[in-house]
């Protein structure tokens, strides 16, 4: 019988499981208690007894993320993760401190389908989804390593967490459960390239949870040729949808515009831009675009961003040029990865 991965079971799932089997039904929370602290092995359980501990190894197992490599900021101390998992398959995390604690970054899949054109992850392509307990193994690695408590999460590494949602929200249940890390919703952050159906079905959970929103263009003409996702739903949907999100939630939407030269950074797009966010609950984190190997594109200048800045403020918009943290290892997210994959191959 193929073994359950035990660490993407909600504490209520392992008990029922228990309990079928004829076990001690208080056994679920002690081993629901080691799994979120991190054990990464049955034997560390050493409440359970050997029989209970062989049981276990029989029936499950725990999927764990091992550190293939990390670089350090030699600036503020960010650290950057690749991870890999039991089959090999190899994601980035990024842990960064800002004064109100440690909040890591992690991703959601292994590469990502979306094919946005200035993205890393999305030119390596998509290879799997990554399971709940792999999304929580990444912060438990993290936080091994680094002996910091993680405060703050944000689903913003590899992957659109929208195309694995399902594995996504029991992450979430986990995540925030009170005998897992018991981190709070208003703690957590999601980011999404803009899956409109799925943004309506995470409005009607009513999830305290900060939707962030890569918008990155004011109209679907510069969006459908930089994010592909935009031919299936355009700019003035993807804003319904998210007028709706905070409707449901009353949470303020943070969208994310990152300003390439020569693309999306000039005046008439601030104003379209402005145009379009006018009456929406939002903030607008302008980031400078990463340059990404092979895609041409560079970051707007700061003359361009200060400019945009002005002309969103004028018209009533809260927006910020995102502070960037570990400037030196801050590959954009999915280069670690590729540069890695490209070591192996070759290429
Ligand atoms: N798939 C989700 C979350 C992961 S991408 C999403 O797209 O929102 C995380 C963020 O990094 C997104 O805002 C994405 O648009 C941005 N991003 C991707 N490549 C970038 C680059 N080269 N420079 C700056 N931001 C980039
Ligand atoms: Fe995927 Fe997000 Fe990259 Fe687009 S920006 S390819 S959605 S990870």
């Amino acid at each position: 019988m193929a073994r359950e991965e035990i660490n993407s079971m909600t504490e209520d799932e392992i008990r029922r499981d228990f309990t079928a089997q004829g076990w001690p039904a208080f056994r679920a929370r002690q081993v629901y208690q080691w799994l979120h602290r991190g054990a990464e092995d049955f034997e560390r359980m050493t409440d359970q007894s050997k029989v209970i501990r062989q049981l276990l190894a029989q029936k499950y197992y725990i999927s764990v993320a091992s550190i293939e490599k990390k670089l350090v900021s030699q600036y503020d101390n960010t650290m950057k993760y690749l991870f890999r998992f039991a089959d090999g398959e190899m994601v980035e995390s990024v842990l960064m401190q800002y004064h109100h604690g440690y909040t890591i970054c992690i991703s959601t899949q292994v590469g990502c389908k979306m094919g946005c054109t200035f993205c890393a992850t999305g030119q390596s392509g998509f290879s799997r989804n990554l399971t709940p307990a792999e999304m929580l193994a990444q912060i438990q690695a993290a936080q091994r390593d680094s002996g910091q408590r993680i405060s703050n999460i944000v689903l913003m590494g590899m992957g659109e967490p929208l195309d694995n949602y399902e594995n996504v929200l029991r992450f979430l249940e986990l995540v925030s459960s009170e005998h897992g890390l018991n981190i709070g919703m208003r703690h957590i952050s999601l980011s999404t390239c803009g899956v409109v159906d799925k943004i309506y079905d995470l409005a009607d959970r009513r999830l305290q949870l900060t939707l962030s929103v890569s918008l990155h263009a004011p109209n679907d003409g510069i969006r459908s040729q930089t994010m592909p996702v935009n031919r299936r739903w355009g700019v003035d949907e993807l804003l319904k949808a998210c007028r709706y999100y905070s409707e449901q939630t009353h949470r303020r939407i943070s969208f994310e515009y990152a300003m390439i030269s020569g693309v999306n950074d000039s005046d008439a797009c601030a104003r379209e831009l402005a145009g379009k966010l006018r009456g929406t609950l939002s903030h607008i984190n302008l980031i400078p675009v990463n340059q990404v190997t092979g895609t041409g594109y560079h970051s707007a200048s700061v003359e361009r961003q200060r400019a945009f800045i002005r002309i969103l403020e004028k018209s009533g918009l809260t927006a910020t040029v995102r502070r960037t943290l570990g400037s030196d290892i801050n590959a954009s997210c999915g280069q670690l990865r590729r540069r890695r994959q490209e070591e192996v191959t070759g290429l």
